[in-house]
């Protein structure tokens, strides 16, 4: 009890020096638990559908604003939002420790990760850039211009609370749109917090930011369906489960919005006969174990040739069995806890399914040592299977690696390849041959392909997604830009005659004062 008021506090305190205005958190109807210790730490209060409409109205009115400022002159809002979270950022990443349970690293790194596209973003503020293409036409130029497209709605899933939100809202702002959040139910807090310093950035920026620019949306899947099916909403930007993405990519395509969808990954890595075990083994436990695998990129299966299998799998047992498990406020360990019971019951289904199908098991286990009794904490599961079947398809949010053996990398590739998730991938090998066959258009068939790297831990400067049930959206760096504006193409006749493209003759009989008015 005593334990549980402290977090209380630190919470309260937290969110007082990040600028959240206390009625926020308070006395709502949504208590917000902590994963840390299962602690209720707050109450928010959920939007109404009304409330939630007002909202859109109001960011659809800072758009019409917004899309007249220029471009660079948005890059200084976001410039200054940037220096908000570079001075929030043990705050704001202590919050990201309490409301989703990541380690105080990771907590930080997400705060690291919103600072970093901002800057991006500022960068991009001057680069917003079309094409000249060469018209077939004489005297003619066509181009190709980039215009705001309007509101974008963000919905953000709870394991990445506030990285997620500043990957398409500092591109968004910079690209001239207003930005409507539903961050995940089970992370309000940081939302609101986030909400605070973008205020705060767009008092300090001026009157030109208008006001609803930016907005949060408190709640469920309810209130994410009133941004998913208003038409004033032309992107909407969705991360969270392929389940949901199913959903809400169908109500989008239906009114004929734009979605870019984020949804699960099943990642794998491949070791092969050449690989450097040790940077290898490194590598796998930060994607397998790190964020206690509640990360889309977590590395979900590894496929080990069959020289090596034995040697790695010893050490991965070992490095298993040893790595600390701790609540990451009060000890350095590297594992935290699952984020709510359900996901600890969805991982022992998991596993009861790949002992099942003949899985040979190590961990997964609930862990209680020196952890409060109601929080969800686990030792990090390696699974030997024997064939891809049963659980090995999905993905389960959890720290579960399912390990299988090949023998050609064919046949490693096509199991790779072999799940109907695409997210990221990986391969450990110092043969040039096999690296660049992994990245080659008969590799790979991911979003992510990474070389002697663990699958998890984008960088913002790289496009980041995945195809086939992973949705095919991308975001962040590269010009993953381009989906927060929309396209106009345009032809402009500088000379006095009127040819039609593709040799299309149409010569009316022009008037002869008509005719007399051209010429002069
Ligand atoms: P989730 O699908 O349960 O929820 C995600 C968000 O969608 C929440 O805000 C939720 O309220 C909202 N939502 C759910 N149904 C909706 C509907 N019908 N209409 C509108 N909104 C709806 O996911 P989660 O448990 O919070 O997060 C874990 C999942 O997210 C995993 O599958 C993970 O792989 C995925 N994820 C993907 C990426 C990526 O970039 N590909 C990044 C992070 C997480």
């Amino acid at each position: 009890m005593a334990d549980a008021s402290r977090l209380t506090e630190t919470v309260q305190e937290v969110l007082r020096s990040l600028g959240v205005d206390p009625r926020l958190t308070e006395g709502g109807n949504r208590p917000v638990r902590s994963p840390l210790t299962g602690e209720i730490v707050a109450h928010v209060h959920d939007s109404t559908a009304q409330e939630a409409r007002a909202a859109i109205g109001s960011a659809h009115e800072a758009f019409l604003q917004w899309r007249k400022v220029p471009a660079p002159r948005r890059g200084e809002f976001v410039r200054l939002l940037g220096e908000e979270l570079r001075a929030a950022k043990d705050d704001l990443g202590r919050l990201v420790t309490i409301e989703a349970g990541k380690i105080v690293s990771e907590g930080l790194g997400e705060v690291q990760e919103m600072i970093d596209i901002c800057d991006l973003a500022v960068g991009l503020s001057r680069q917003l850039y079309g094409l000249t293409m060469g018209s077939e036409r004489a005297d003619h130029r066509l181009q190709e211009q980039w215009h705001p497209a309007g509101v974008v709605g963000v919905i953000s899933a709870f394991n990445f609370p506030v990285a997620v939100w500043s990957w398409n809202a500092a591109l968004a702002f910079v690209c001239g749109d207003a930005v409507v959040w539903k961050p995940s139910e089970k992370t309000p807090l940081t939302a609101l917090a986030v909400q605070a310093l973008v205020e705060r950035a767009a008092r300090k920026f001026g009157p030109d930011a208008p006001q609803g620019l930016s907005r949060v949306l408190i709640g469920a899947r309810e209130v994410g369906e009133v941004l998913v099916e208003d038409a004033r909403v032309p992107v909407v930007s969705a991360t969270g489960s392929t389940a949901m993405g199913r959903i809400v990519g169908q109500k989008v395509a239906a009114r004929f919005g734009r979605s870019i969808l984020e949804l699960g990954g099943n990642n794998a890595s491949i070791v092969t006969p050449s690989a450097d075990l040790d940077l290898a083994l490194r590598a796998i436990a930060f994607g397998a174990i790190g964020t206690a695998g509640q990360r889309c990129t977590t590395l979900r299966r590894l496929i080990v040739h069959e020289s090596v299998y034995d040697t790695l799998v010893a050490s991965l047992k070992r490095v298993y069995a040893s790595v600390s498990i701790g609540n990451p406020l009060e000890s350095d360990a590297l594992v935290g806890p699952l984020i709510d019971e359900a996901a600890f019951q969805g991982m022992q289904k998991a596993l009861a399914e790949a002992r099942a199908a003949g899985g040979k098991v190590q961990g997964g286990e609930r862990f209680t040592e020196g952890v409060s009794a109601n929080a969800f904490y686990v030792r990090p599961a390696l699974v030997e299977m024997a064939g891809q079947t049963g659980p090995v398809v999905h993905e389960t949010f959890a720290p579960i690696l399912y390990v299988l053996k090949y023998s050609t990398l064919e046949e490693a590739i096509a199991l790779q390849n072999g799940v109907p998730q695409g997210l990221s991938s990986s391969i450990f090998t110092t043969d040039m041959r096999e690296a660049d066959r992994f990245l080659s258009a008969t590799g790979s068939d991911c979003g992510i392909a990474n070389v002697n790297m663990g699958s998890s831990g984008a960088e913002i400067g790289g496009a980041f997604g995945g195809e086939k049930e992973t949705g095919g959206g991308r975001e962040s760096g590269s010009d993953a830009w381009k989906a927060y504006m929309r396209r106009q193409t345009n032809a402009i006749n500088y000379g006095t005659a009127m040819p039609l493209a593709q040799g299309v003759k149409f010569d009316i009989d022009a008037p002869a004062e008509d005719k007399g008015s051209a010429n002069a």
